[in-house]
C-alpha cells in the first residue's frame, strides 16, 4: 500500500482520525502504541461494519485501551448538510468538509444494485468543458476520511451499518467531484477500505475508479489496487478531446489507452474490460463519423462503452444529444461488435445526474492552475473557453 502520514483531524488538533485508515495503517498505528495487530481488525469492524464512532461502544476492547484511544484518536465523518431524495429513488448528500466547502455524493438504486458515486476532491482543476464540477474551480483534495466517510454516511442512512442491516451500497464508482488520480494516496486508501473484508467487503469488480487520463498516476495504480477502471474518453480523436478534456494535450489518447491496457493486463483475473465513458453532446461529438472513429480507435482494446447523454447545467452552452442521434450512435457501435449501454439519467429533479455535481467550492482563484502544474510541468495547458 502507499504509505502516507496518518491524517489528523482539524477538529481536535493532534488526534488521529481512524475513519480514513486502511488496515495496514491501522495495524502500524496500534503497533506504534505497543498494542497487538488484531486490534486493527476489531476497530475496522466497529467503524465500518457497525457504524460506531464512540470508543465506549467497542465492547471487545479493554477499558484501558478504550481510554487510550479516546485520548489519541477520534472517528469523525464529514457533516451531512442536506439529504435530497429524488422521486426515482436516487439520493444525494450535500456534505460539508472542513474549510466550509460542500461536496456531493449520489446513491443510485437499480433493482438489487445500489451504486454510490463518490467525490475525491473539492472541485476539480482539470476544467473539462462539459462538467459542472470543473466550472467550480479547485479547492483541495479530500482526505481519506472524507472519501470513505461518504460511503459510511450513505450506508448509515440506509440502516446498513447495524447488525443484520440490509446491504444497500453494493457498488462504488469514483466518479463524483474531482479527478481521483490527482488525489492518489487518499483515493487508494479509501478504495482499499471499500473492498476490505473487515470494512465494507465490496467486490473488486464492483469498485470502479474513473479517470480523465492522468497517465503517470494510472501507470502506478496497479501496484496499489485491482479495482475496475473507467476512462472518461468523450471523443474519438485528439483534436476534439483536446477541447473537451484539456489534460489530453499533455497525455493524448494513444498514451492513455496504452496505460489503461497495461493496468488491465496486470490484474490477476483475466477478462476484465475497461469501461469507456462517452458523454454525448449535441452537434459536438455525436455524429455517425464520431461513432465509426471510436469503433476504429477501440477495435483492439478490451472495452465496454457507456454512452452518457449530456446533462445541461447553467454555466454551459452545450445541449443534450437528441434521442435519434443517441440511438444512431449506439447502433453503430453495437454493429461494430461493442457492448454499448446508455446511462439513464437519474436524479434529474435533485441535480444529481452525471456532470451536474457542483457543490460549493470556496476557491475559484489560480489554485487550480498551481495544483495542475504539479502534474503538467513542462507544458502548461491552454484552456478552451466556452
Ligand atoms: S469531468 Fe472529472 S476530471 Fe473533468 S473537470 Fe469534471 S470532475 Fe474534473
Amino acid at each position: 500500500m502507499a504509505v502516507s502520514n496518518v491524517e489528523t483531524s482539524g477538529l481536535e488538533a493532534g488526534k488521529v482520525n481512524l475513519l480514513g485508515l486502511p488496515e495496514s495503517k491501522l495495524v502500524a498505528f496500534f503497533e506504534s502504541m505497543g498494542e497487538k495487530r488484531f486490534r486493527a481488525a476489531q476497530v475496522l469492524k466497529w467503524i465500518h461494519q457497525l457504524g460506531v464512532d464512540d470508543f465506549d461502544e467497542m465492547t471487545n476492547i479493554s477499558k484501558p485501551l478504550r481510554e487510550k484511544l479516546k485520548q489519541r484518536c477520534e472517528i469523525v465523518a464529514p457533516e451531512v448538510l442536506e439529504q435530497l431524495d429524488s422521486t426515482d429513488g436516487t439520493r444525494k448528500f450535500l456534505i460539508r468538509v472542513s474549510g466550509g466547502s460542500v461536496v456531493e455524493t449520489v446513491f443510485i438504486p437499480e433493482g438489487e444494485r445500489g451504486t454510490l458515486c463518490v467525490s475525491s476532491q473539492v472541485g476539480c482543476s482539470l476544467d473539462c468543458s462539459f462538467c459542472a464540477t470543473g466550472k467550480q474551480g479547485f479547492n483541495r483534495d479530500l482526505t481519506a476520511a472524507e472519501i470513505i466517510g461518504q460511503v459510511w454516511i450513505a450506508a448509515k442512512s440506509f440502516g446498513q451499518l447495524v447488525a443484520g442491516g440490509p446491504r444497500r451500497v453494493t457498488n462504488v464508482v469514483m466518479m463524483g467531484m474531482g479527478e481521483p488520480l490527482m488525489n492518489f494516496d487518499n483515493v487508494v486508501d479509501s478504495m482499499n477500505l471499500m473492498m476490505h473484508d473487515n470494512a465494507y467487503g465490496i467486490s473488486k469488480r464492483r469498485v470502479t475508479l474513473s479517470t480523465s487520463g492522468v497517465v503517470p498516476q494510472l501507470d502506478r495504480l496497479g501496484e496499489y489496487t485491482d479495482a475496475c477502471l473507467a476512462i472518461s474518453l468523450h471523443a474519438p480523436n485528439d483534436e476534439l478531446r483536446n477541447e473537451l478534456v484539456p489534460i489530453n494535450r499533455k497525455y493524448p489518447i494513444a498514451m492513455l489507452l496504452d496505460s489503461a491496457q497495461r493496468y488491465i493486463a496486470g490484474l490477476p483475473d483475466t477478462h476484465r474490460k475497461i469501461t469507456i465513458e462517452y458523454t454525448l453532446i449535441d452537434h459536438v461529438n455525436d455524429r455517425p463519423e464520431h461513432a465509426r472513429q471510436l469503433a476504429e480507435l477501440l477495435r483492439e482494446v478490451p472495452v465496454k462503452i457507456n454512452l452518457i447523454p449530456f446533462n445541461p447545467f447553467n454555466l454551459s452552452n452545450y445541449k443534450r444529444v437528441s434521442n435519434n442521434a443517441l440511438r444512431r450512435f449506439q447502433d453503430i457501435l453495437i454493429a461494430e461488435g461493442f457492448i454499448t449501454t446508455v446511462r439513464t439519467t437519474r436524479g434529474d429533479d435533485i441535480d444529481a445526474a452525471c456532470g451536474q455535481l457542483a457543490g460549493t467550492v470556496n476557491d475559484i482563484t489560480k489554485r487550480s492552475e498551481r495544483y495542475r502544474a504539479n502534474f503538467v510541468k513542462d507544458e502548461p495547458i491552454t484552456f478552451v473557453s466556452q
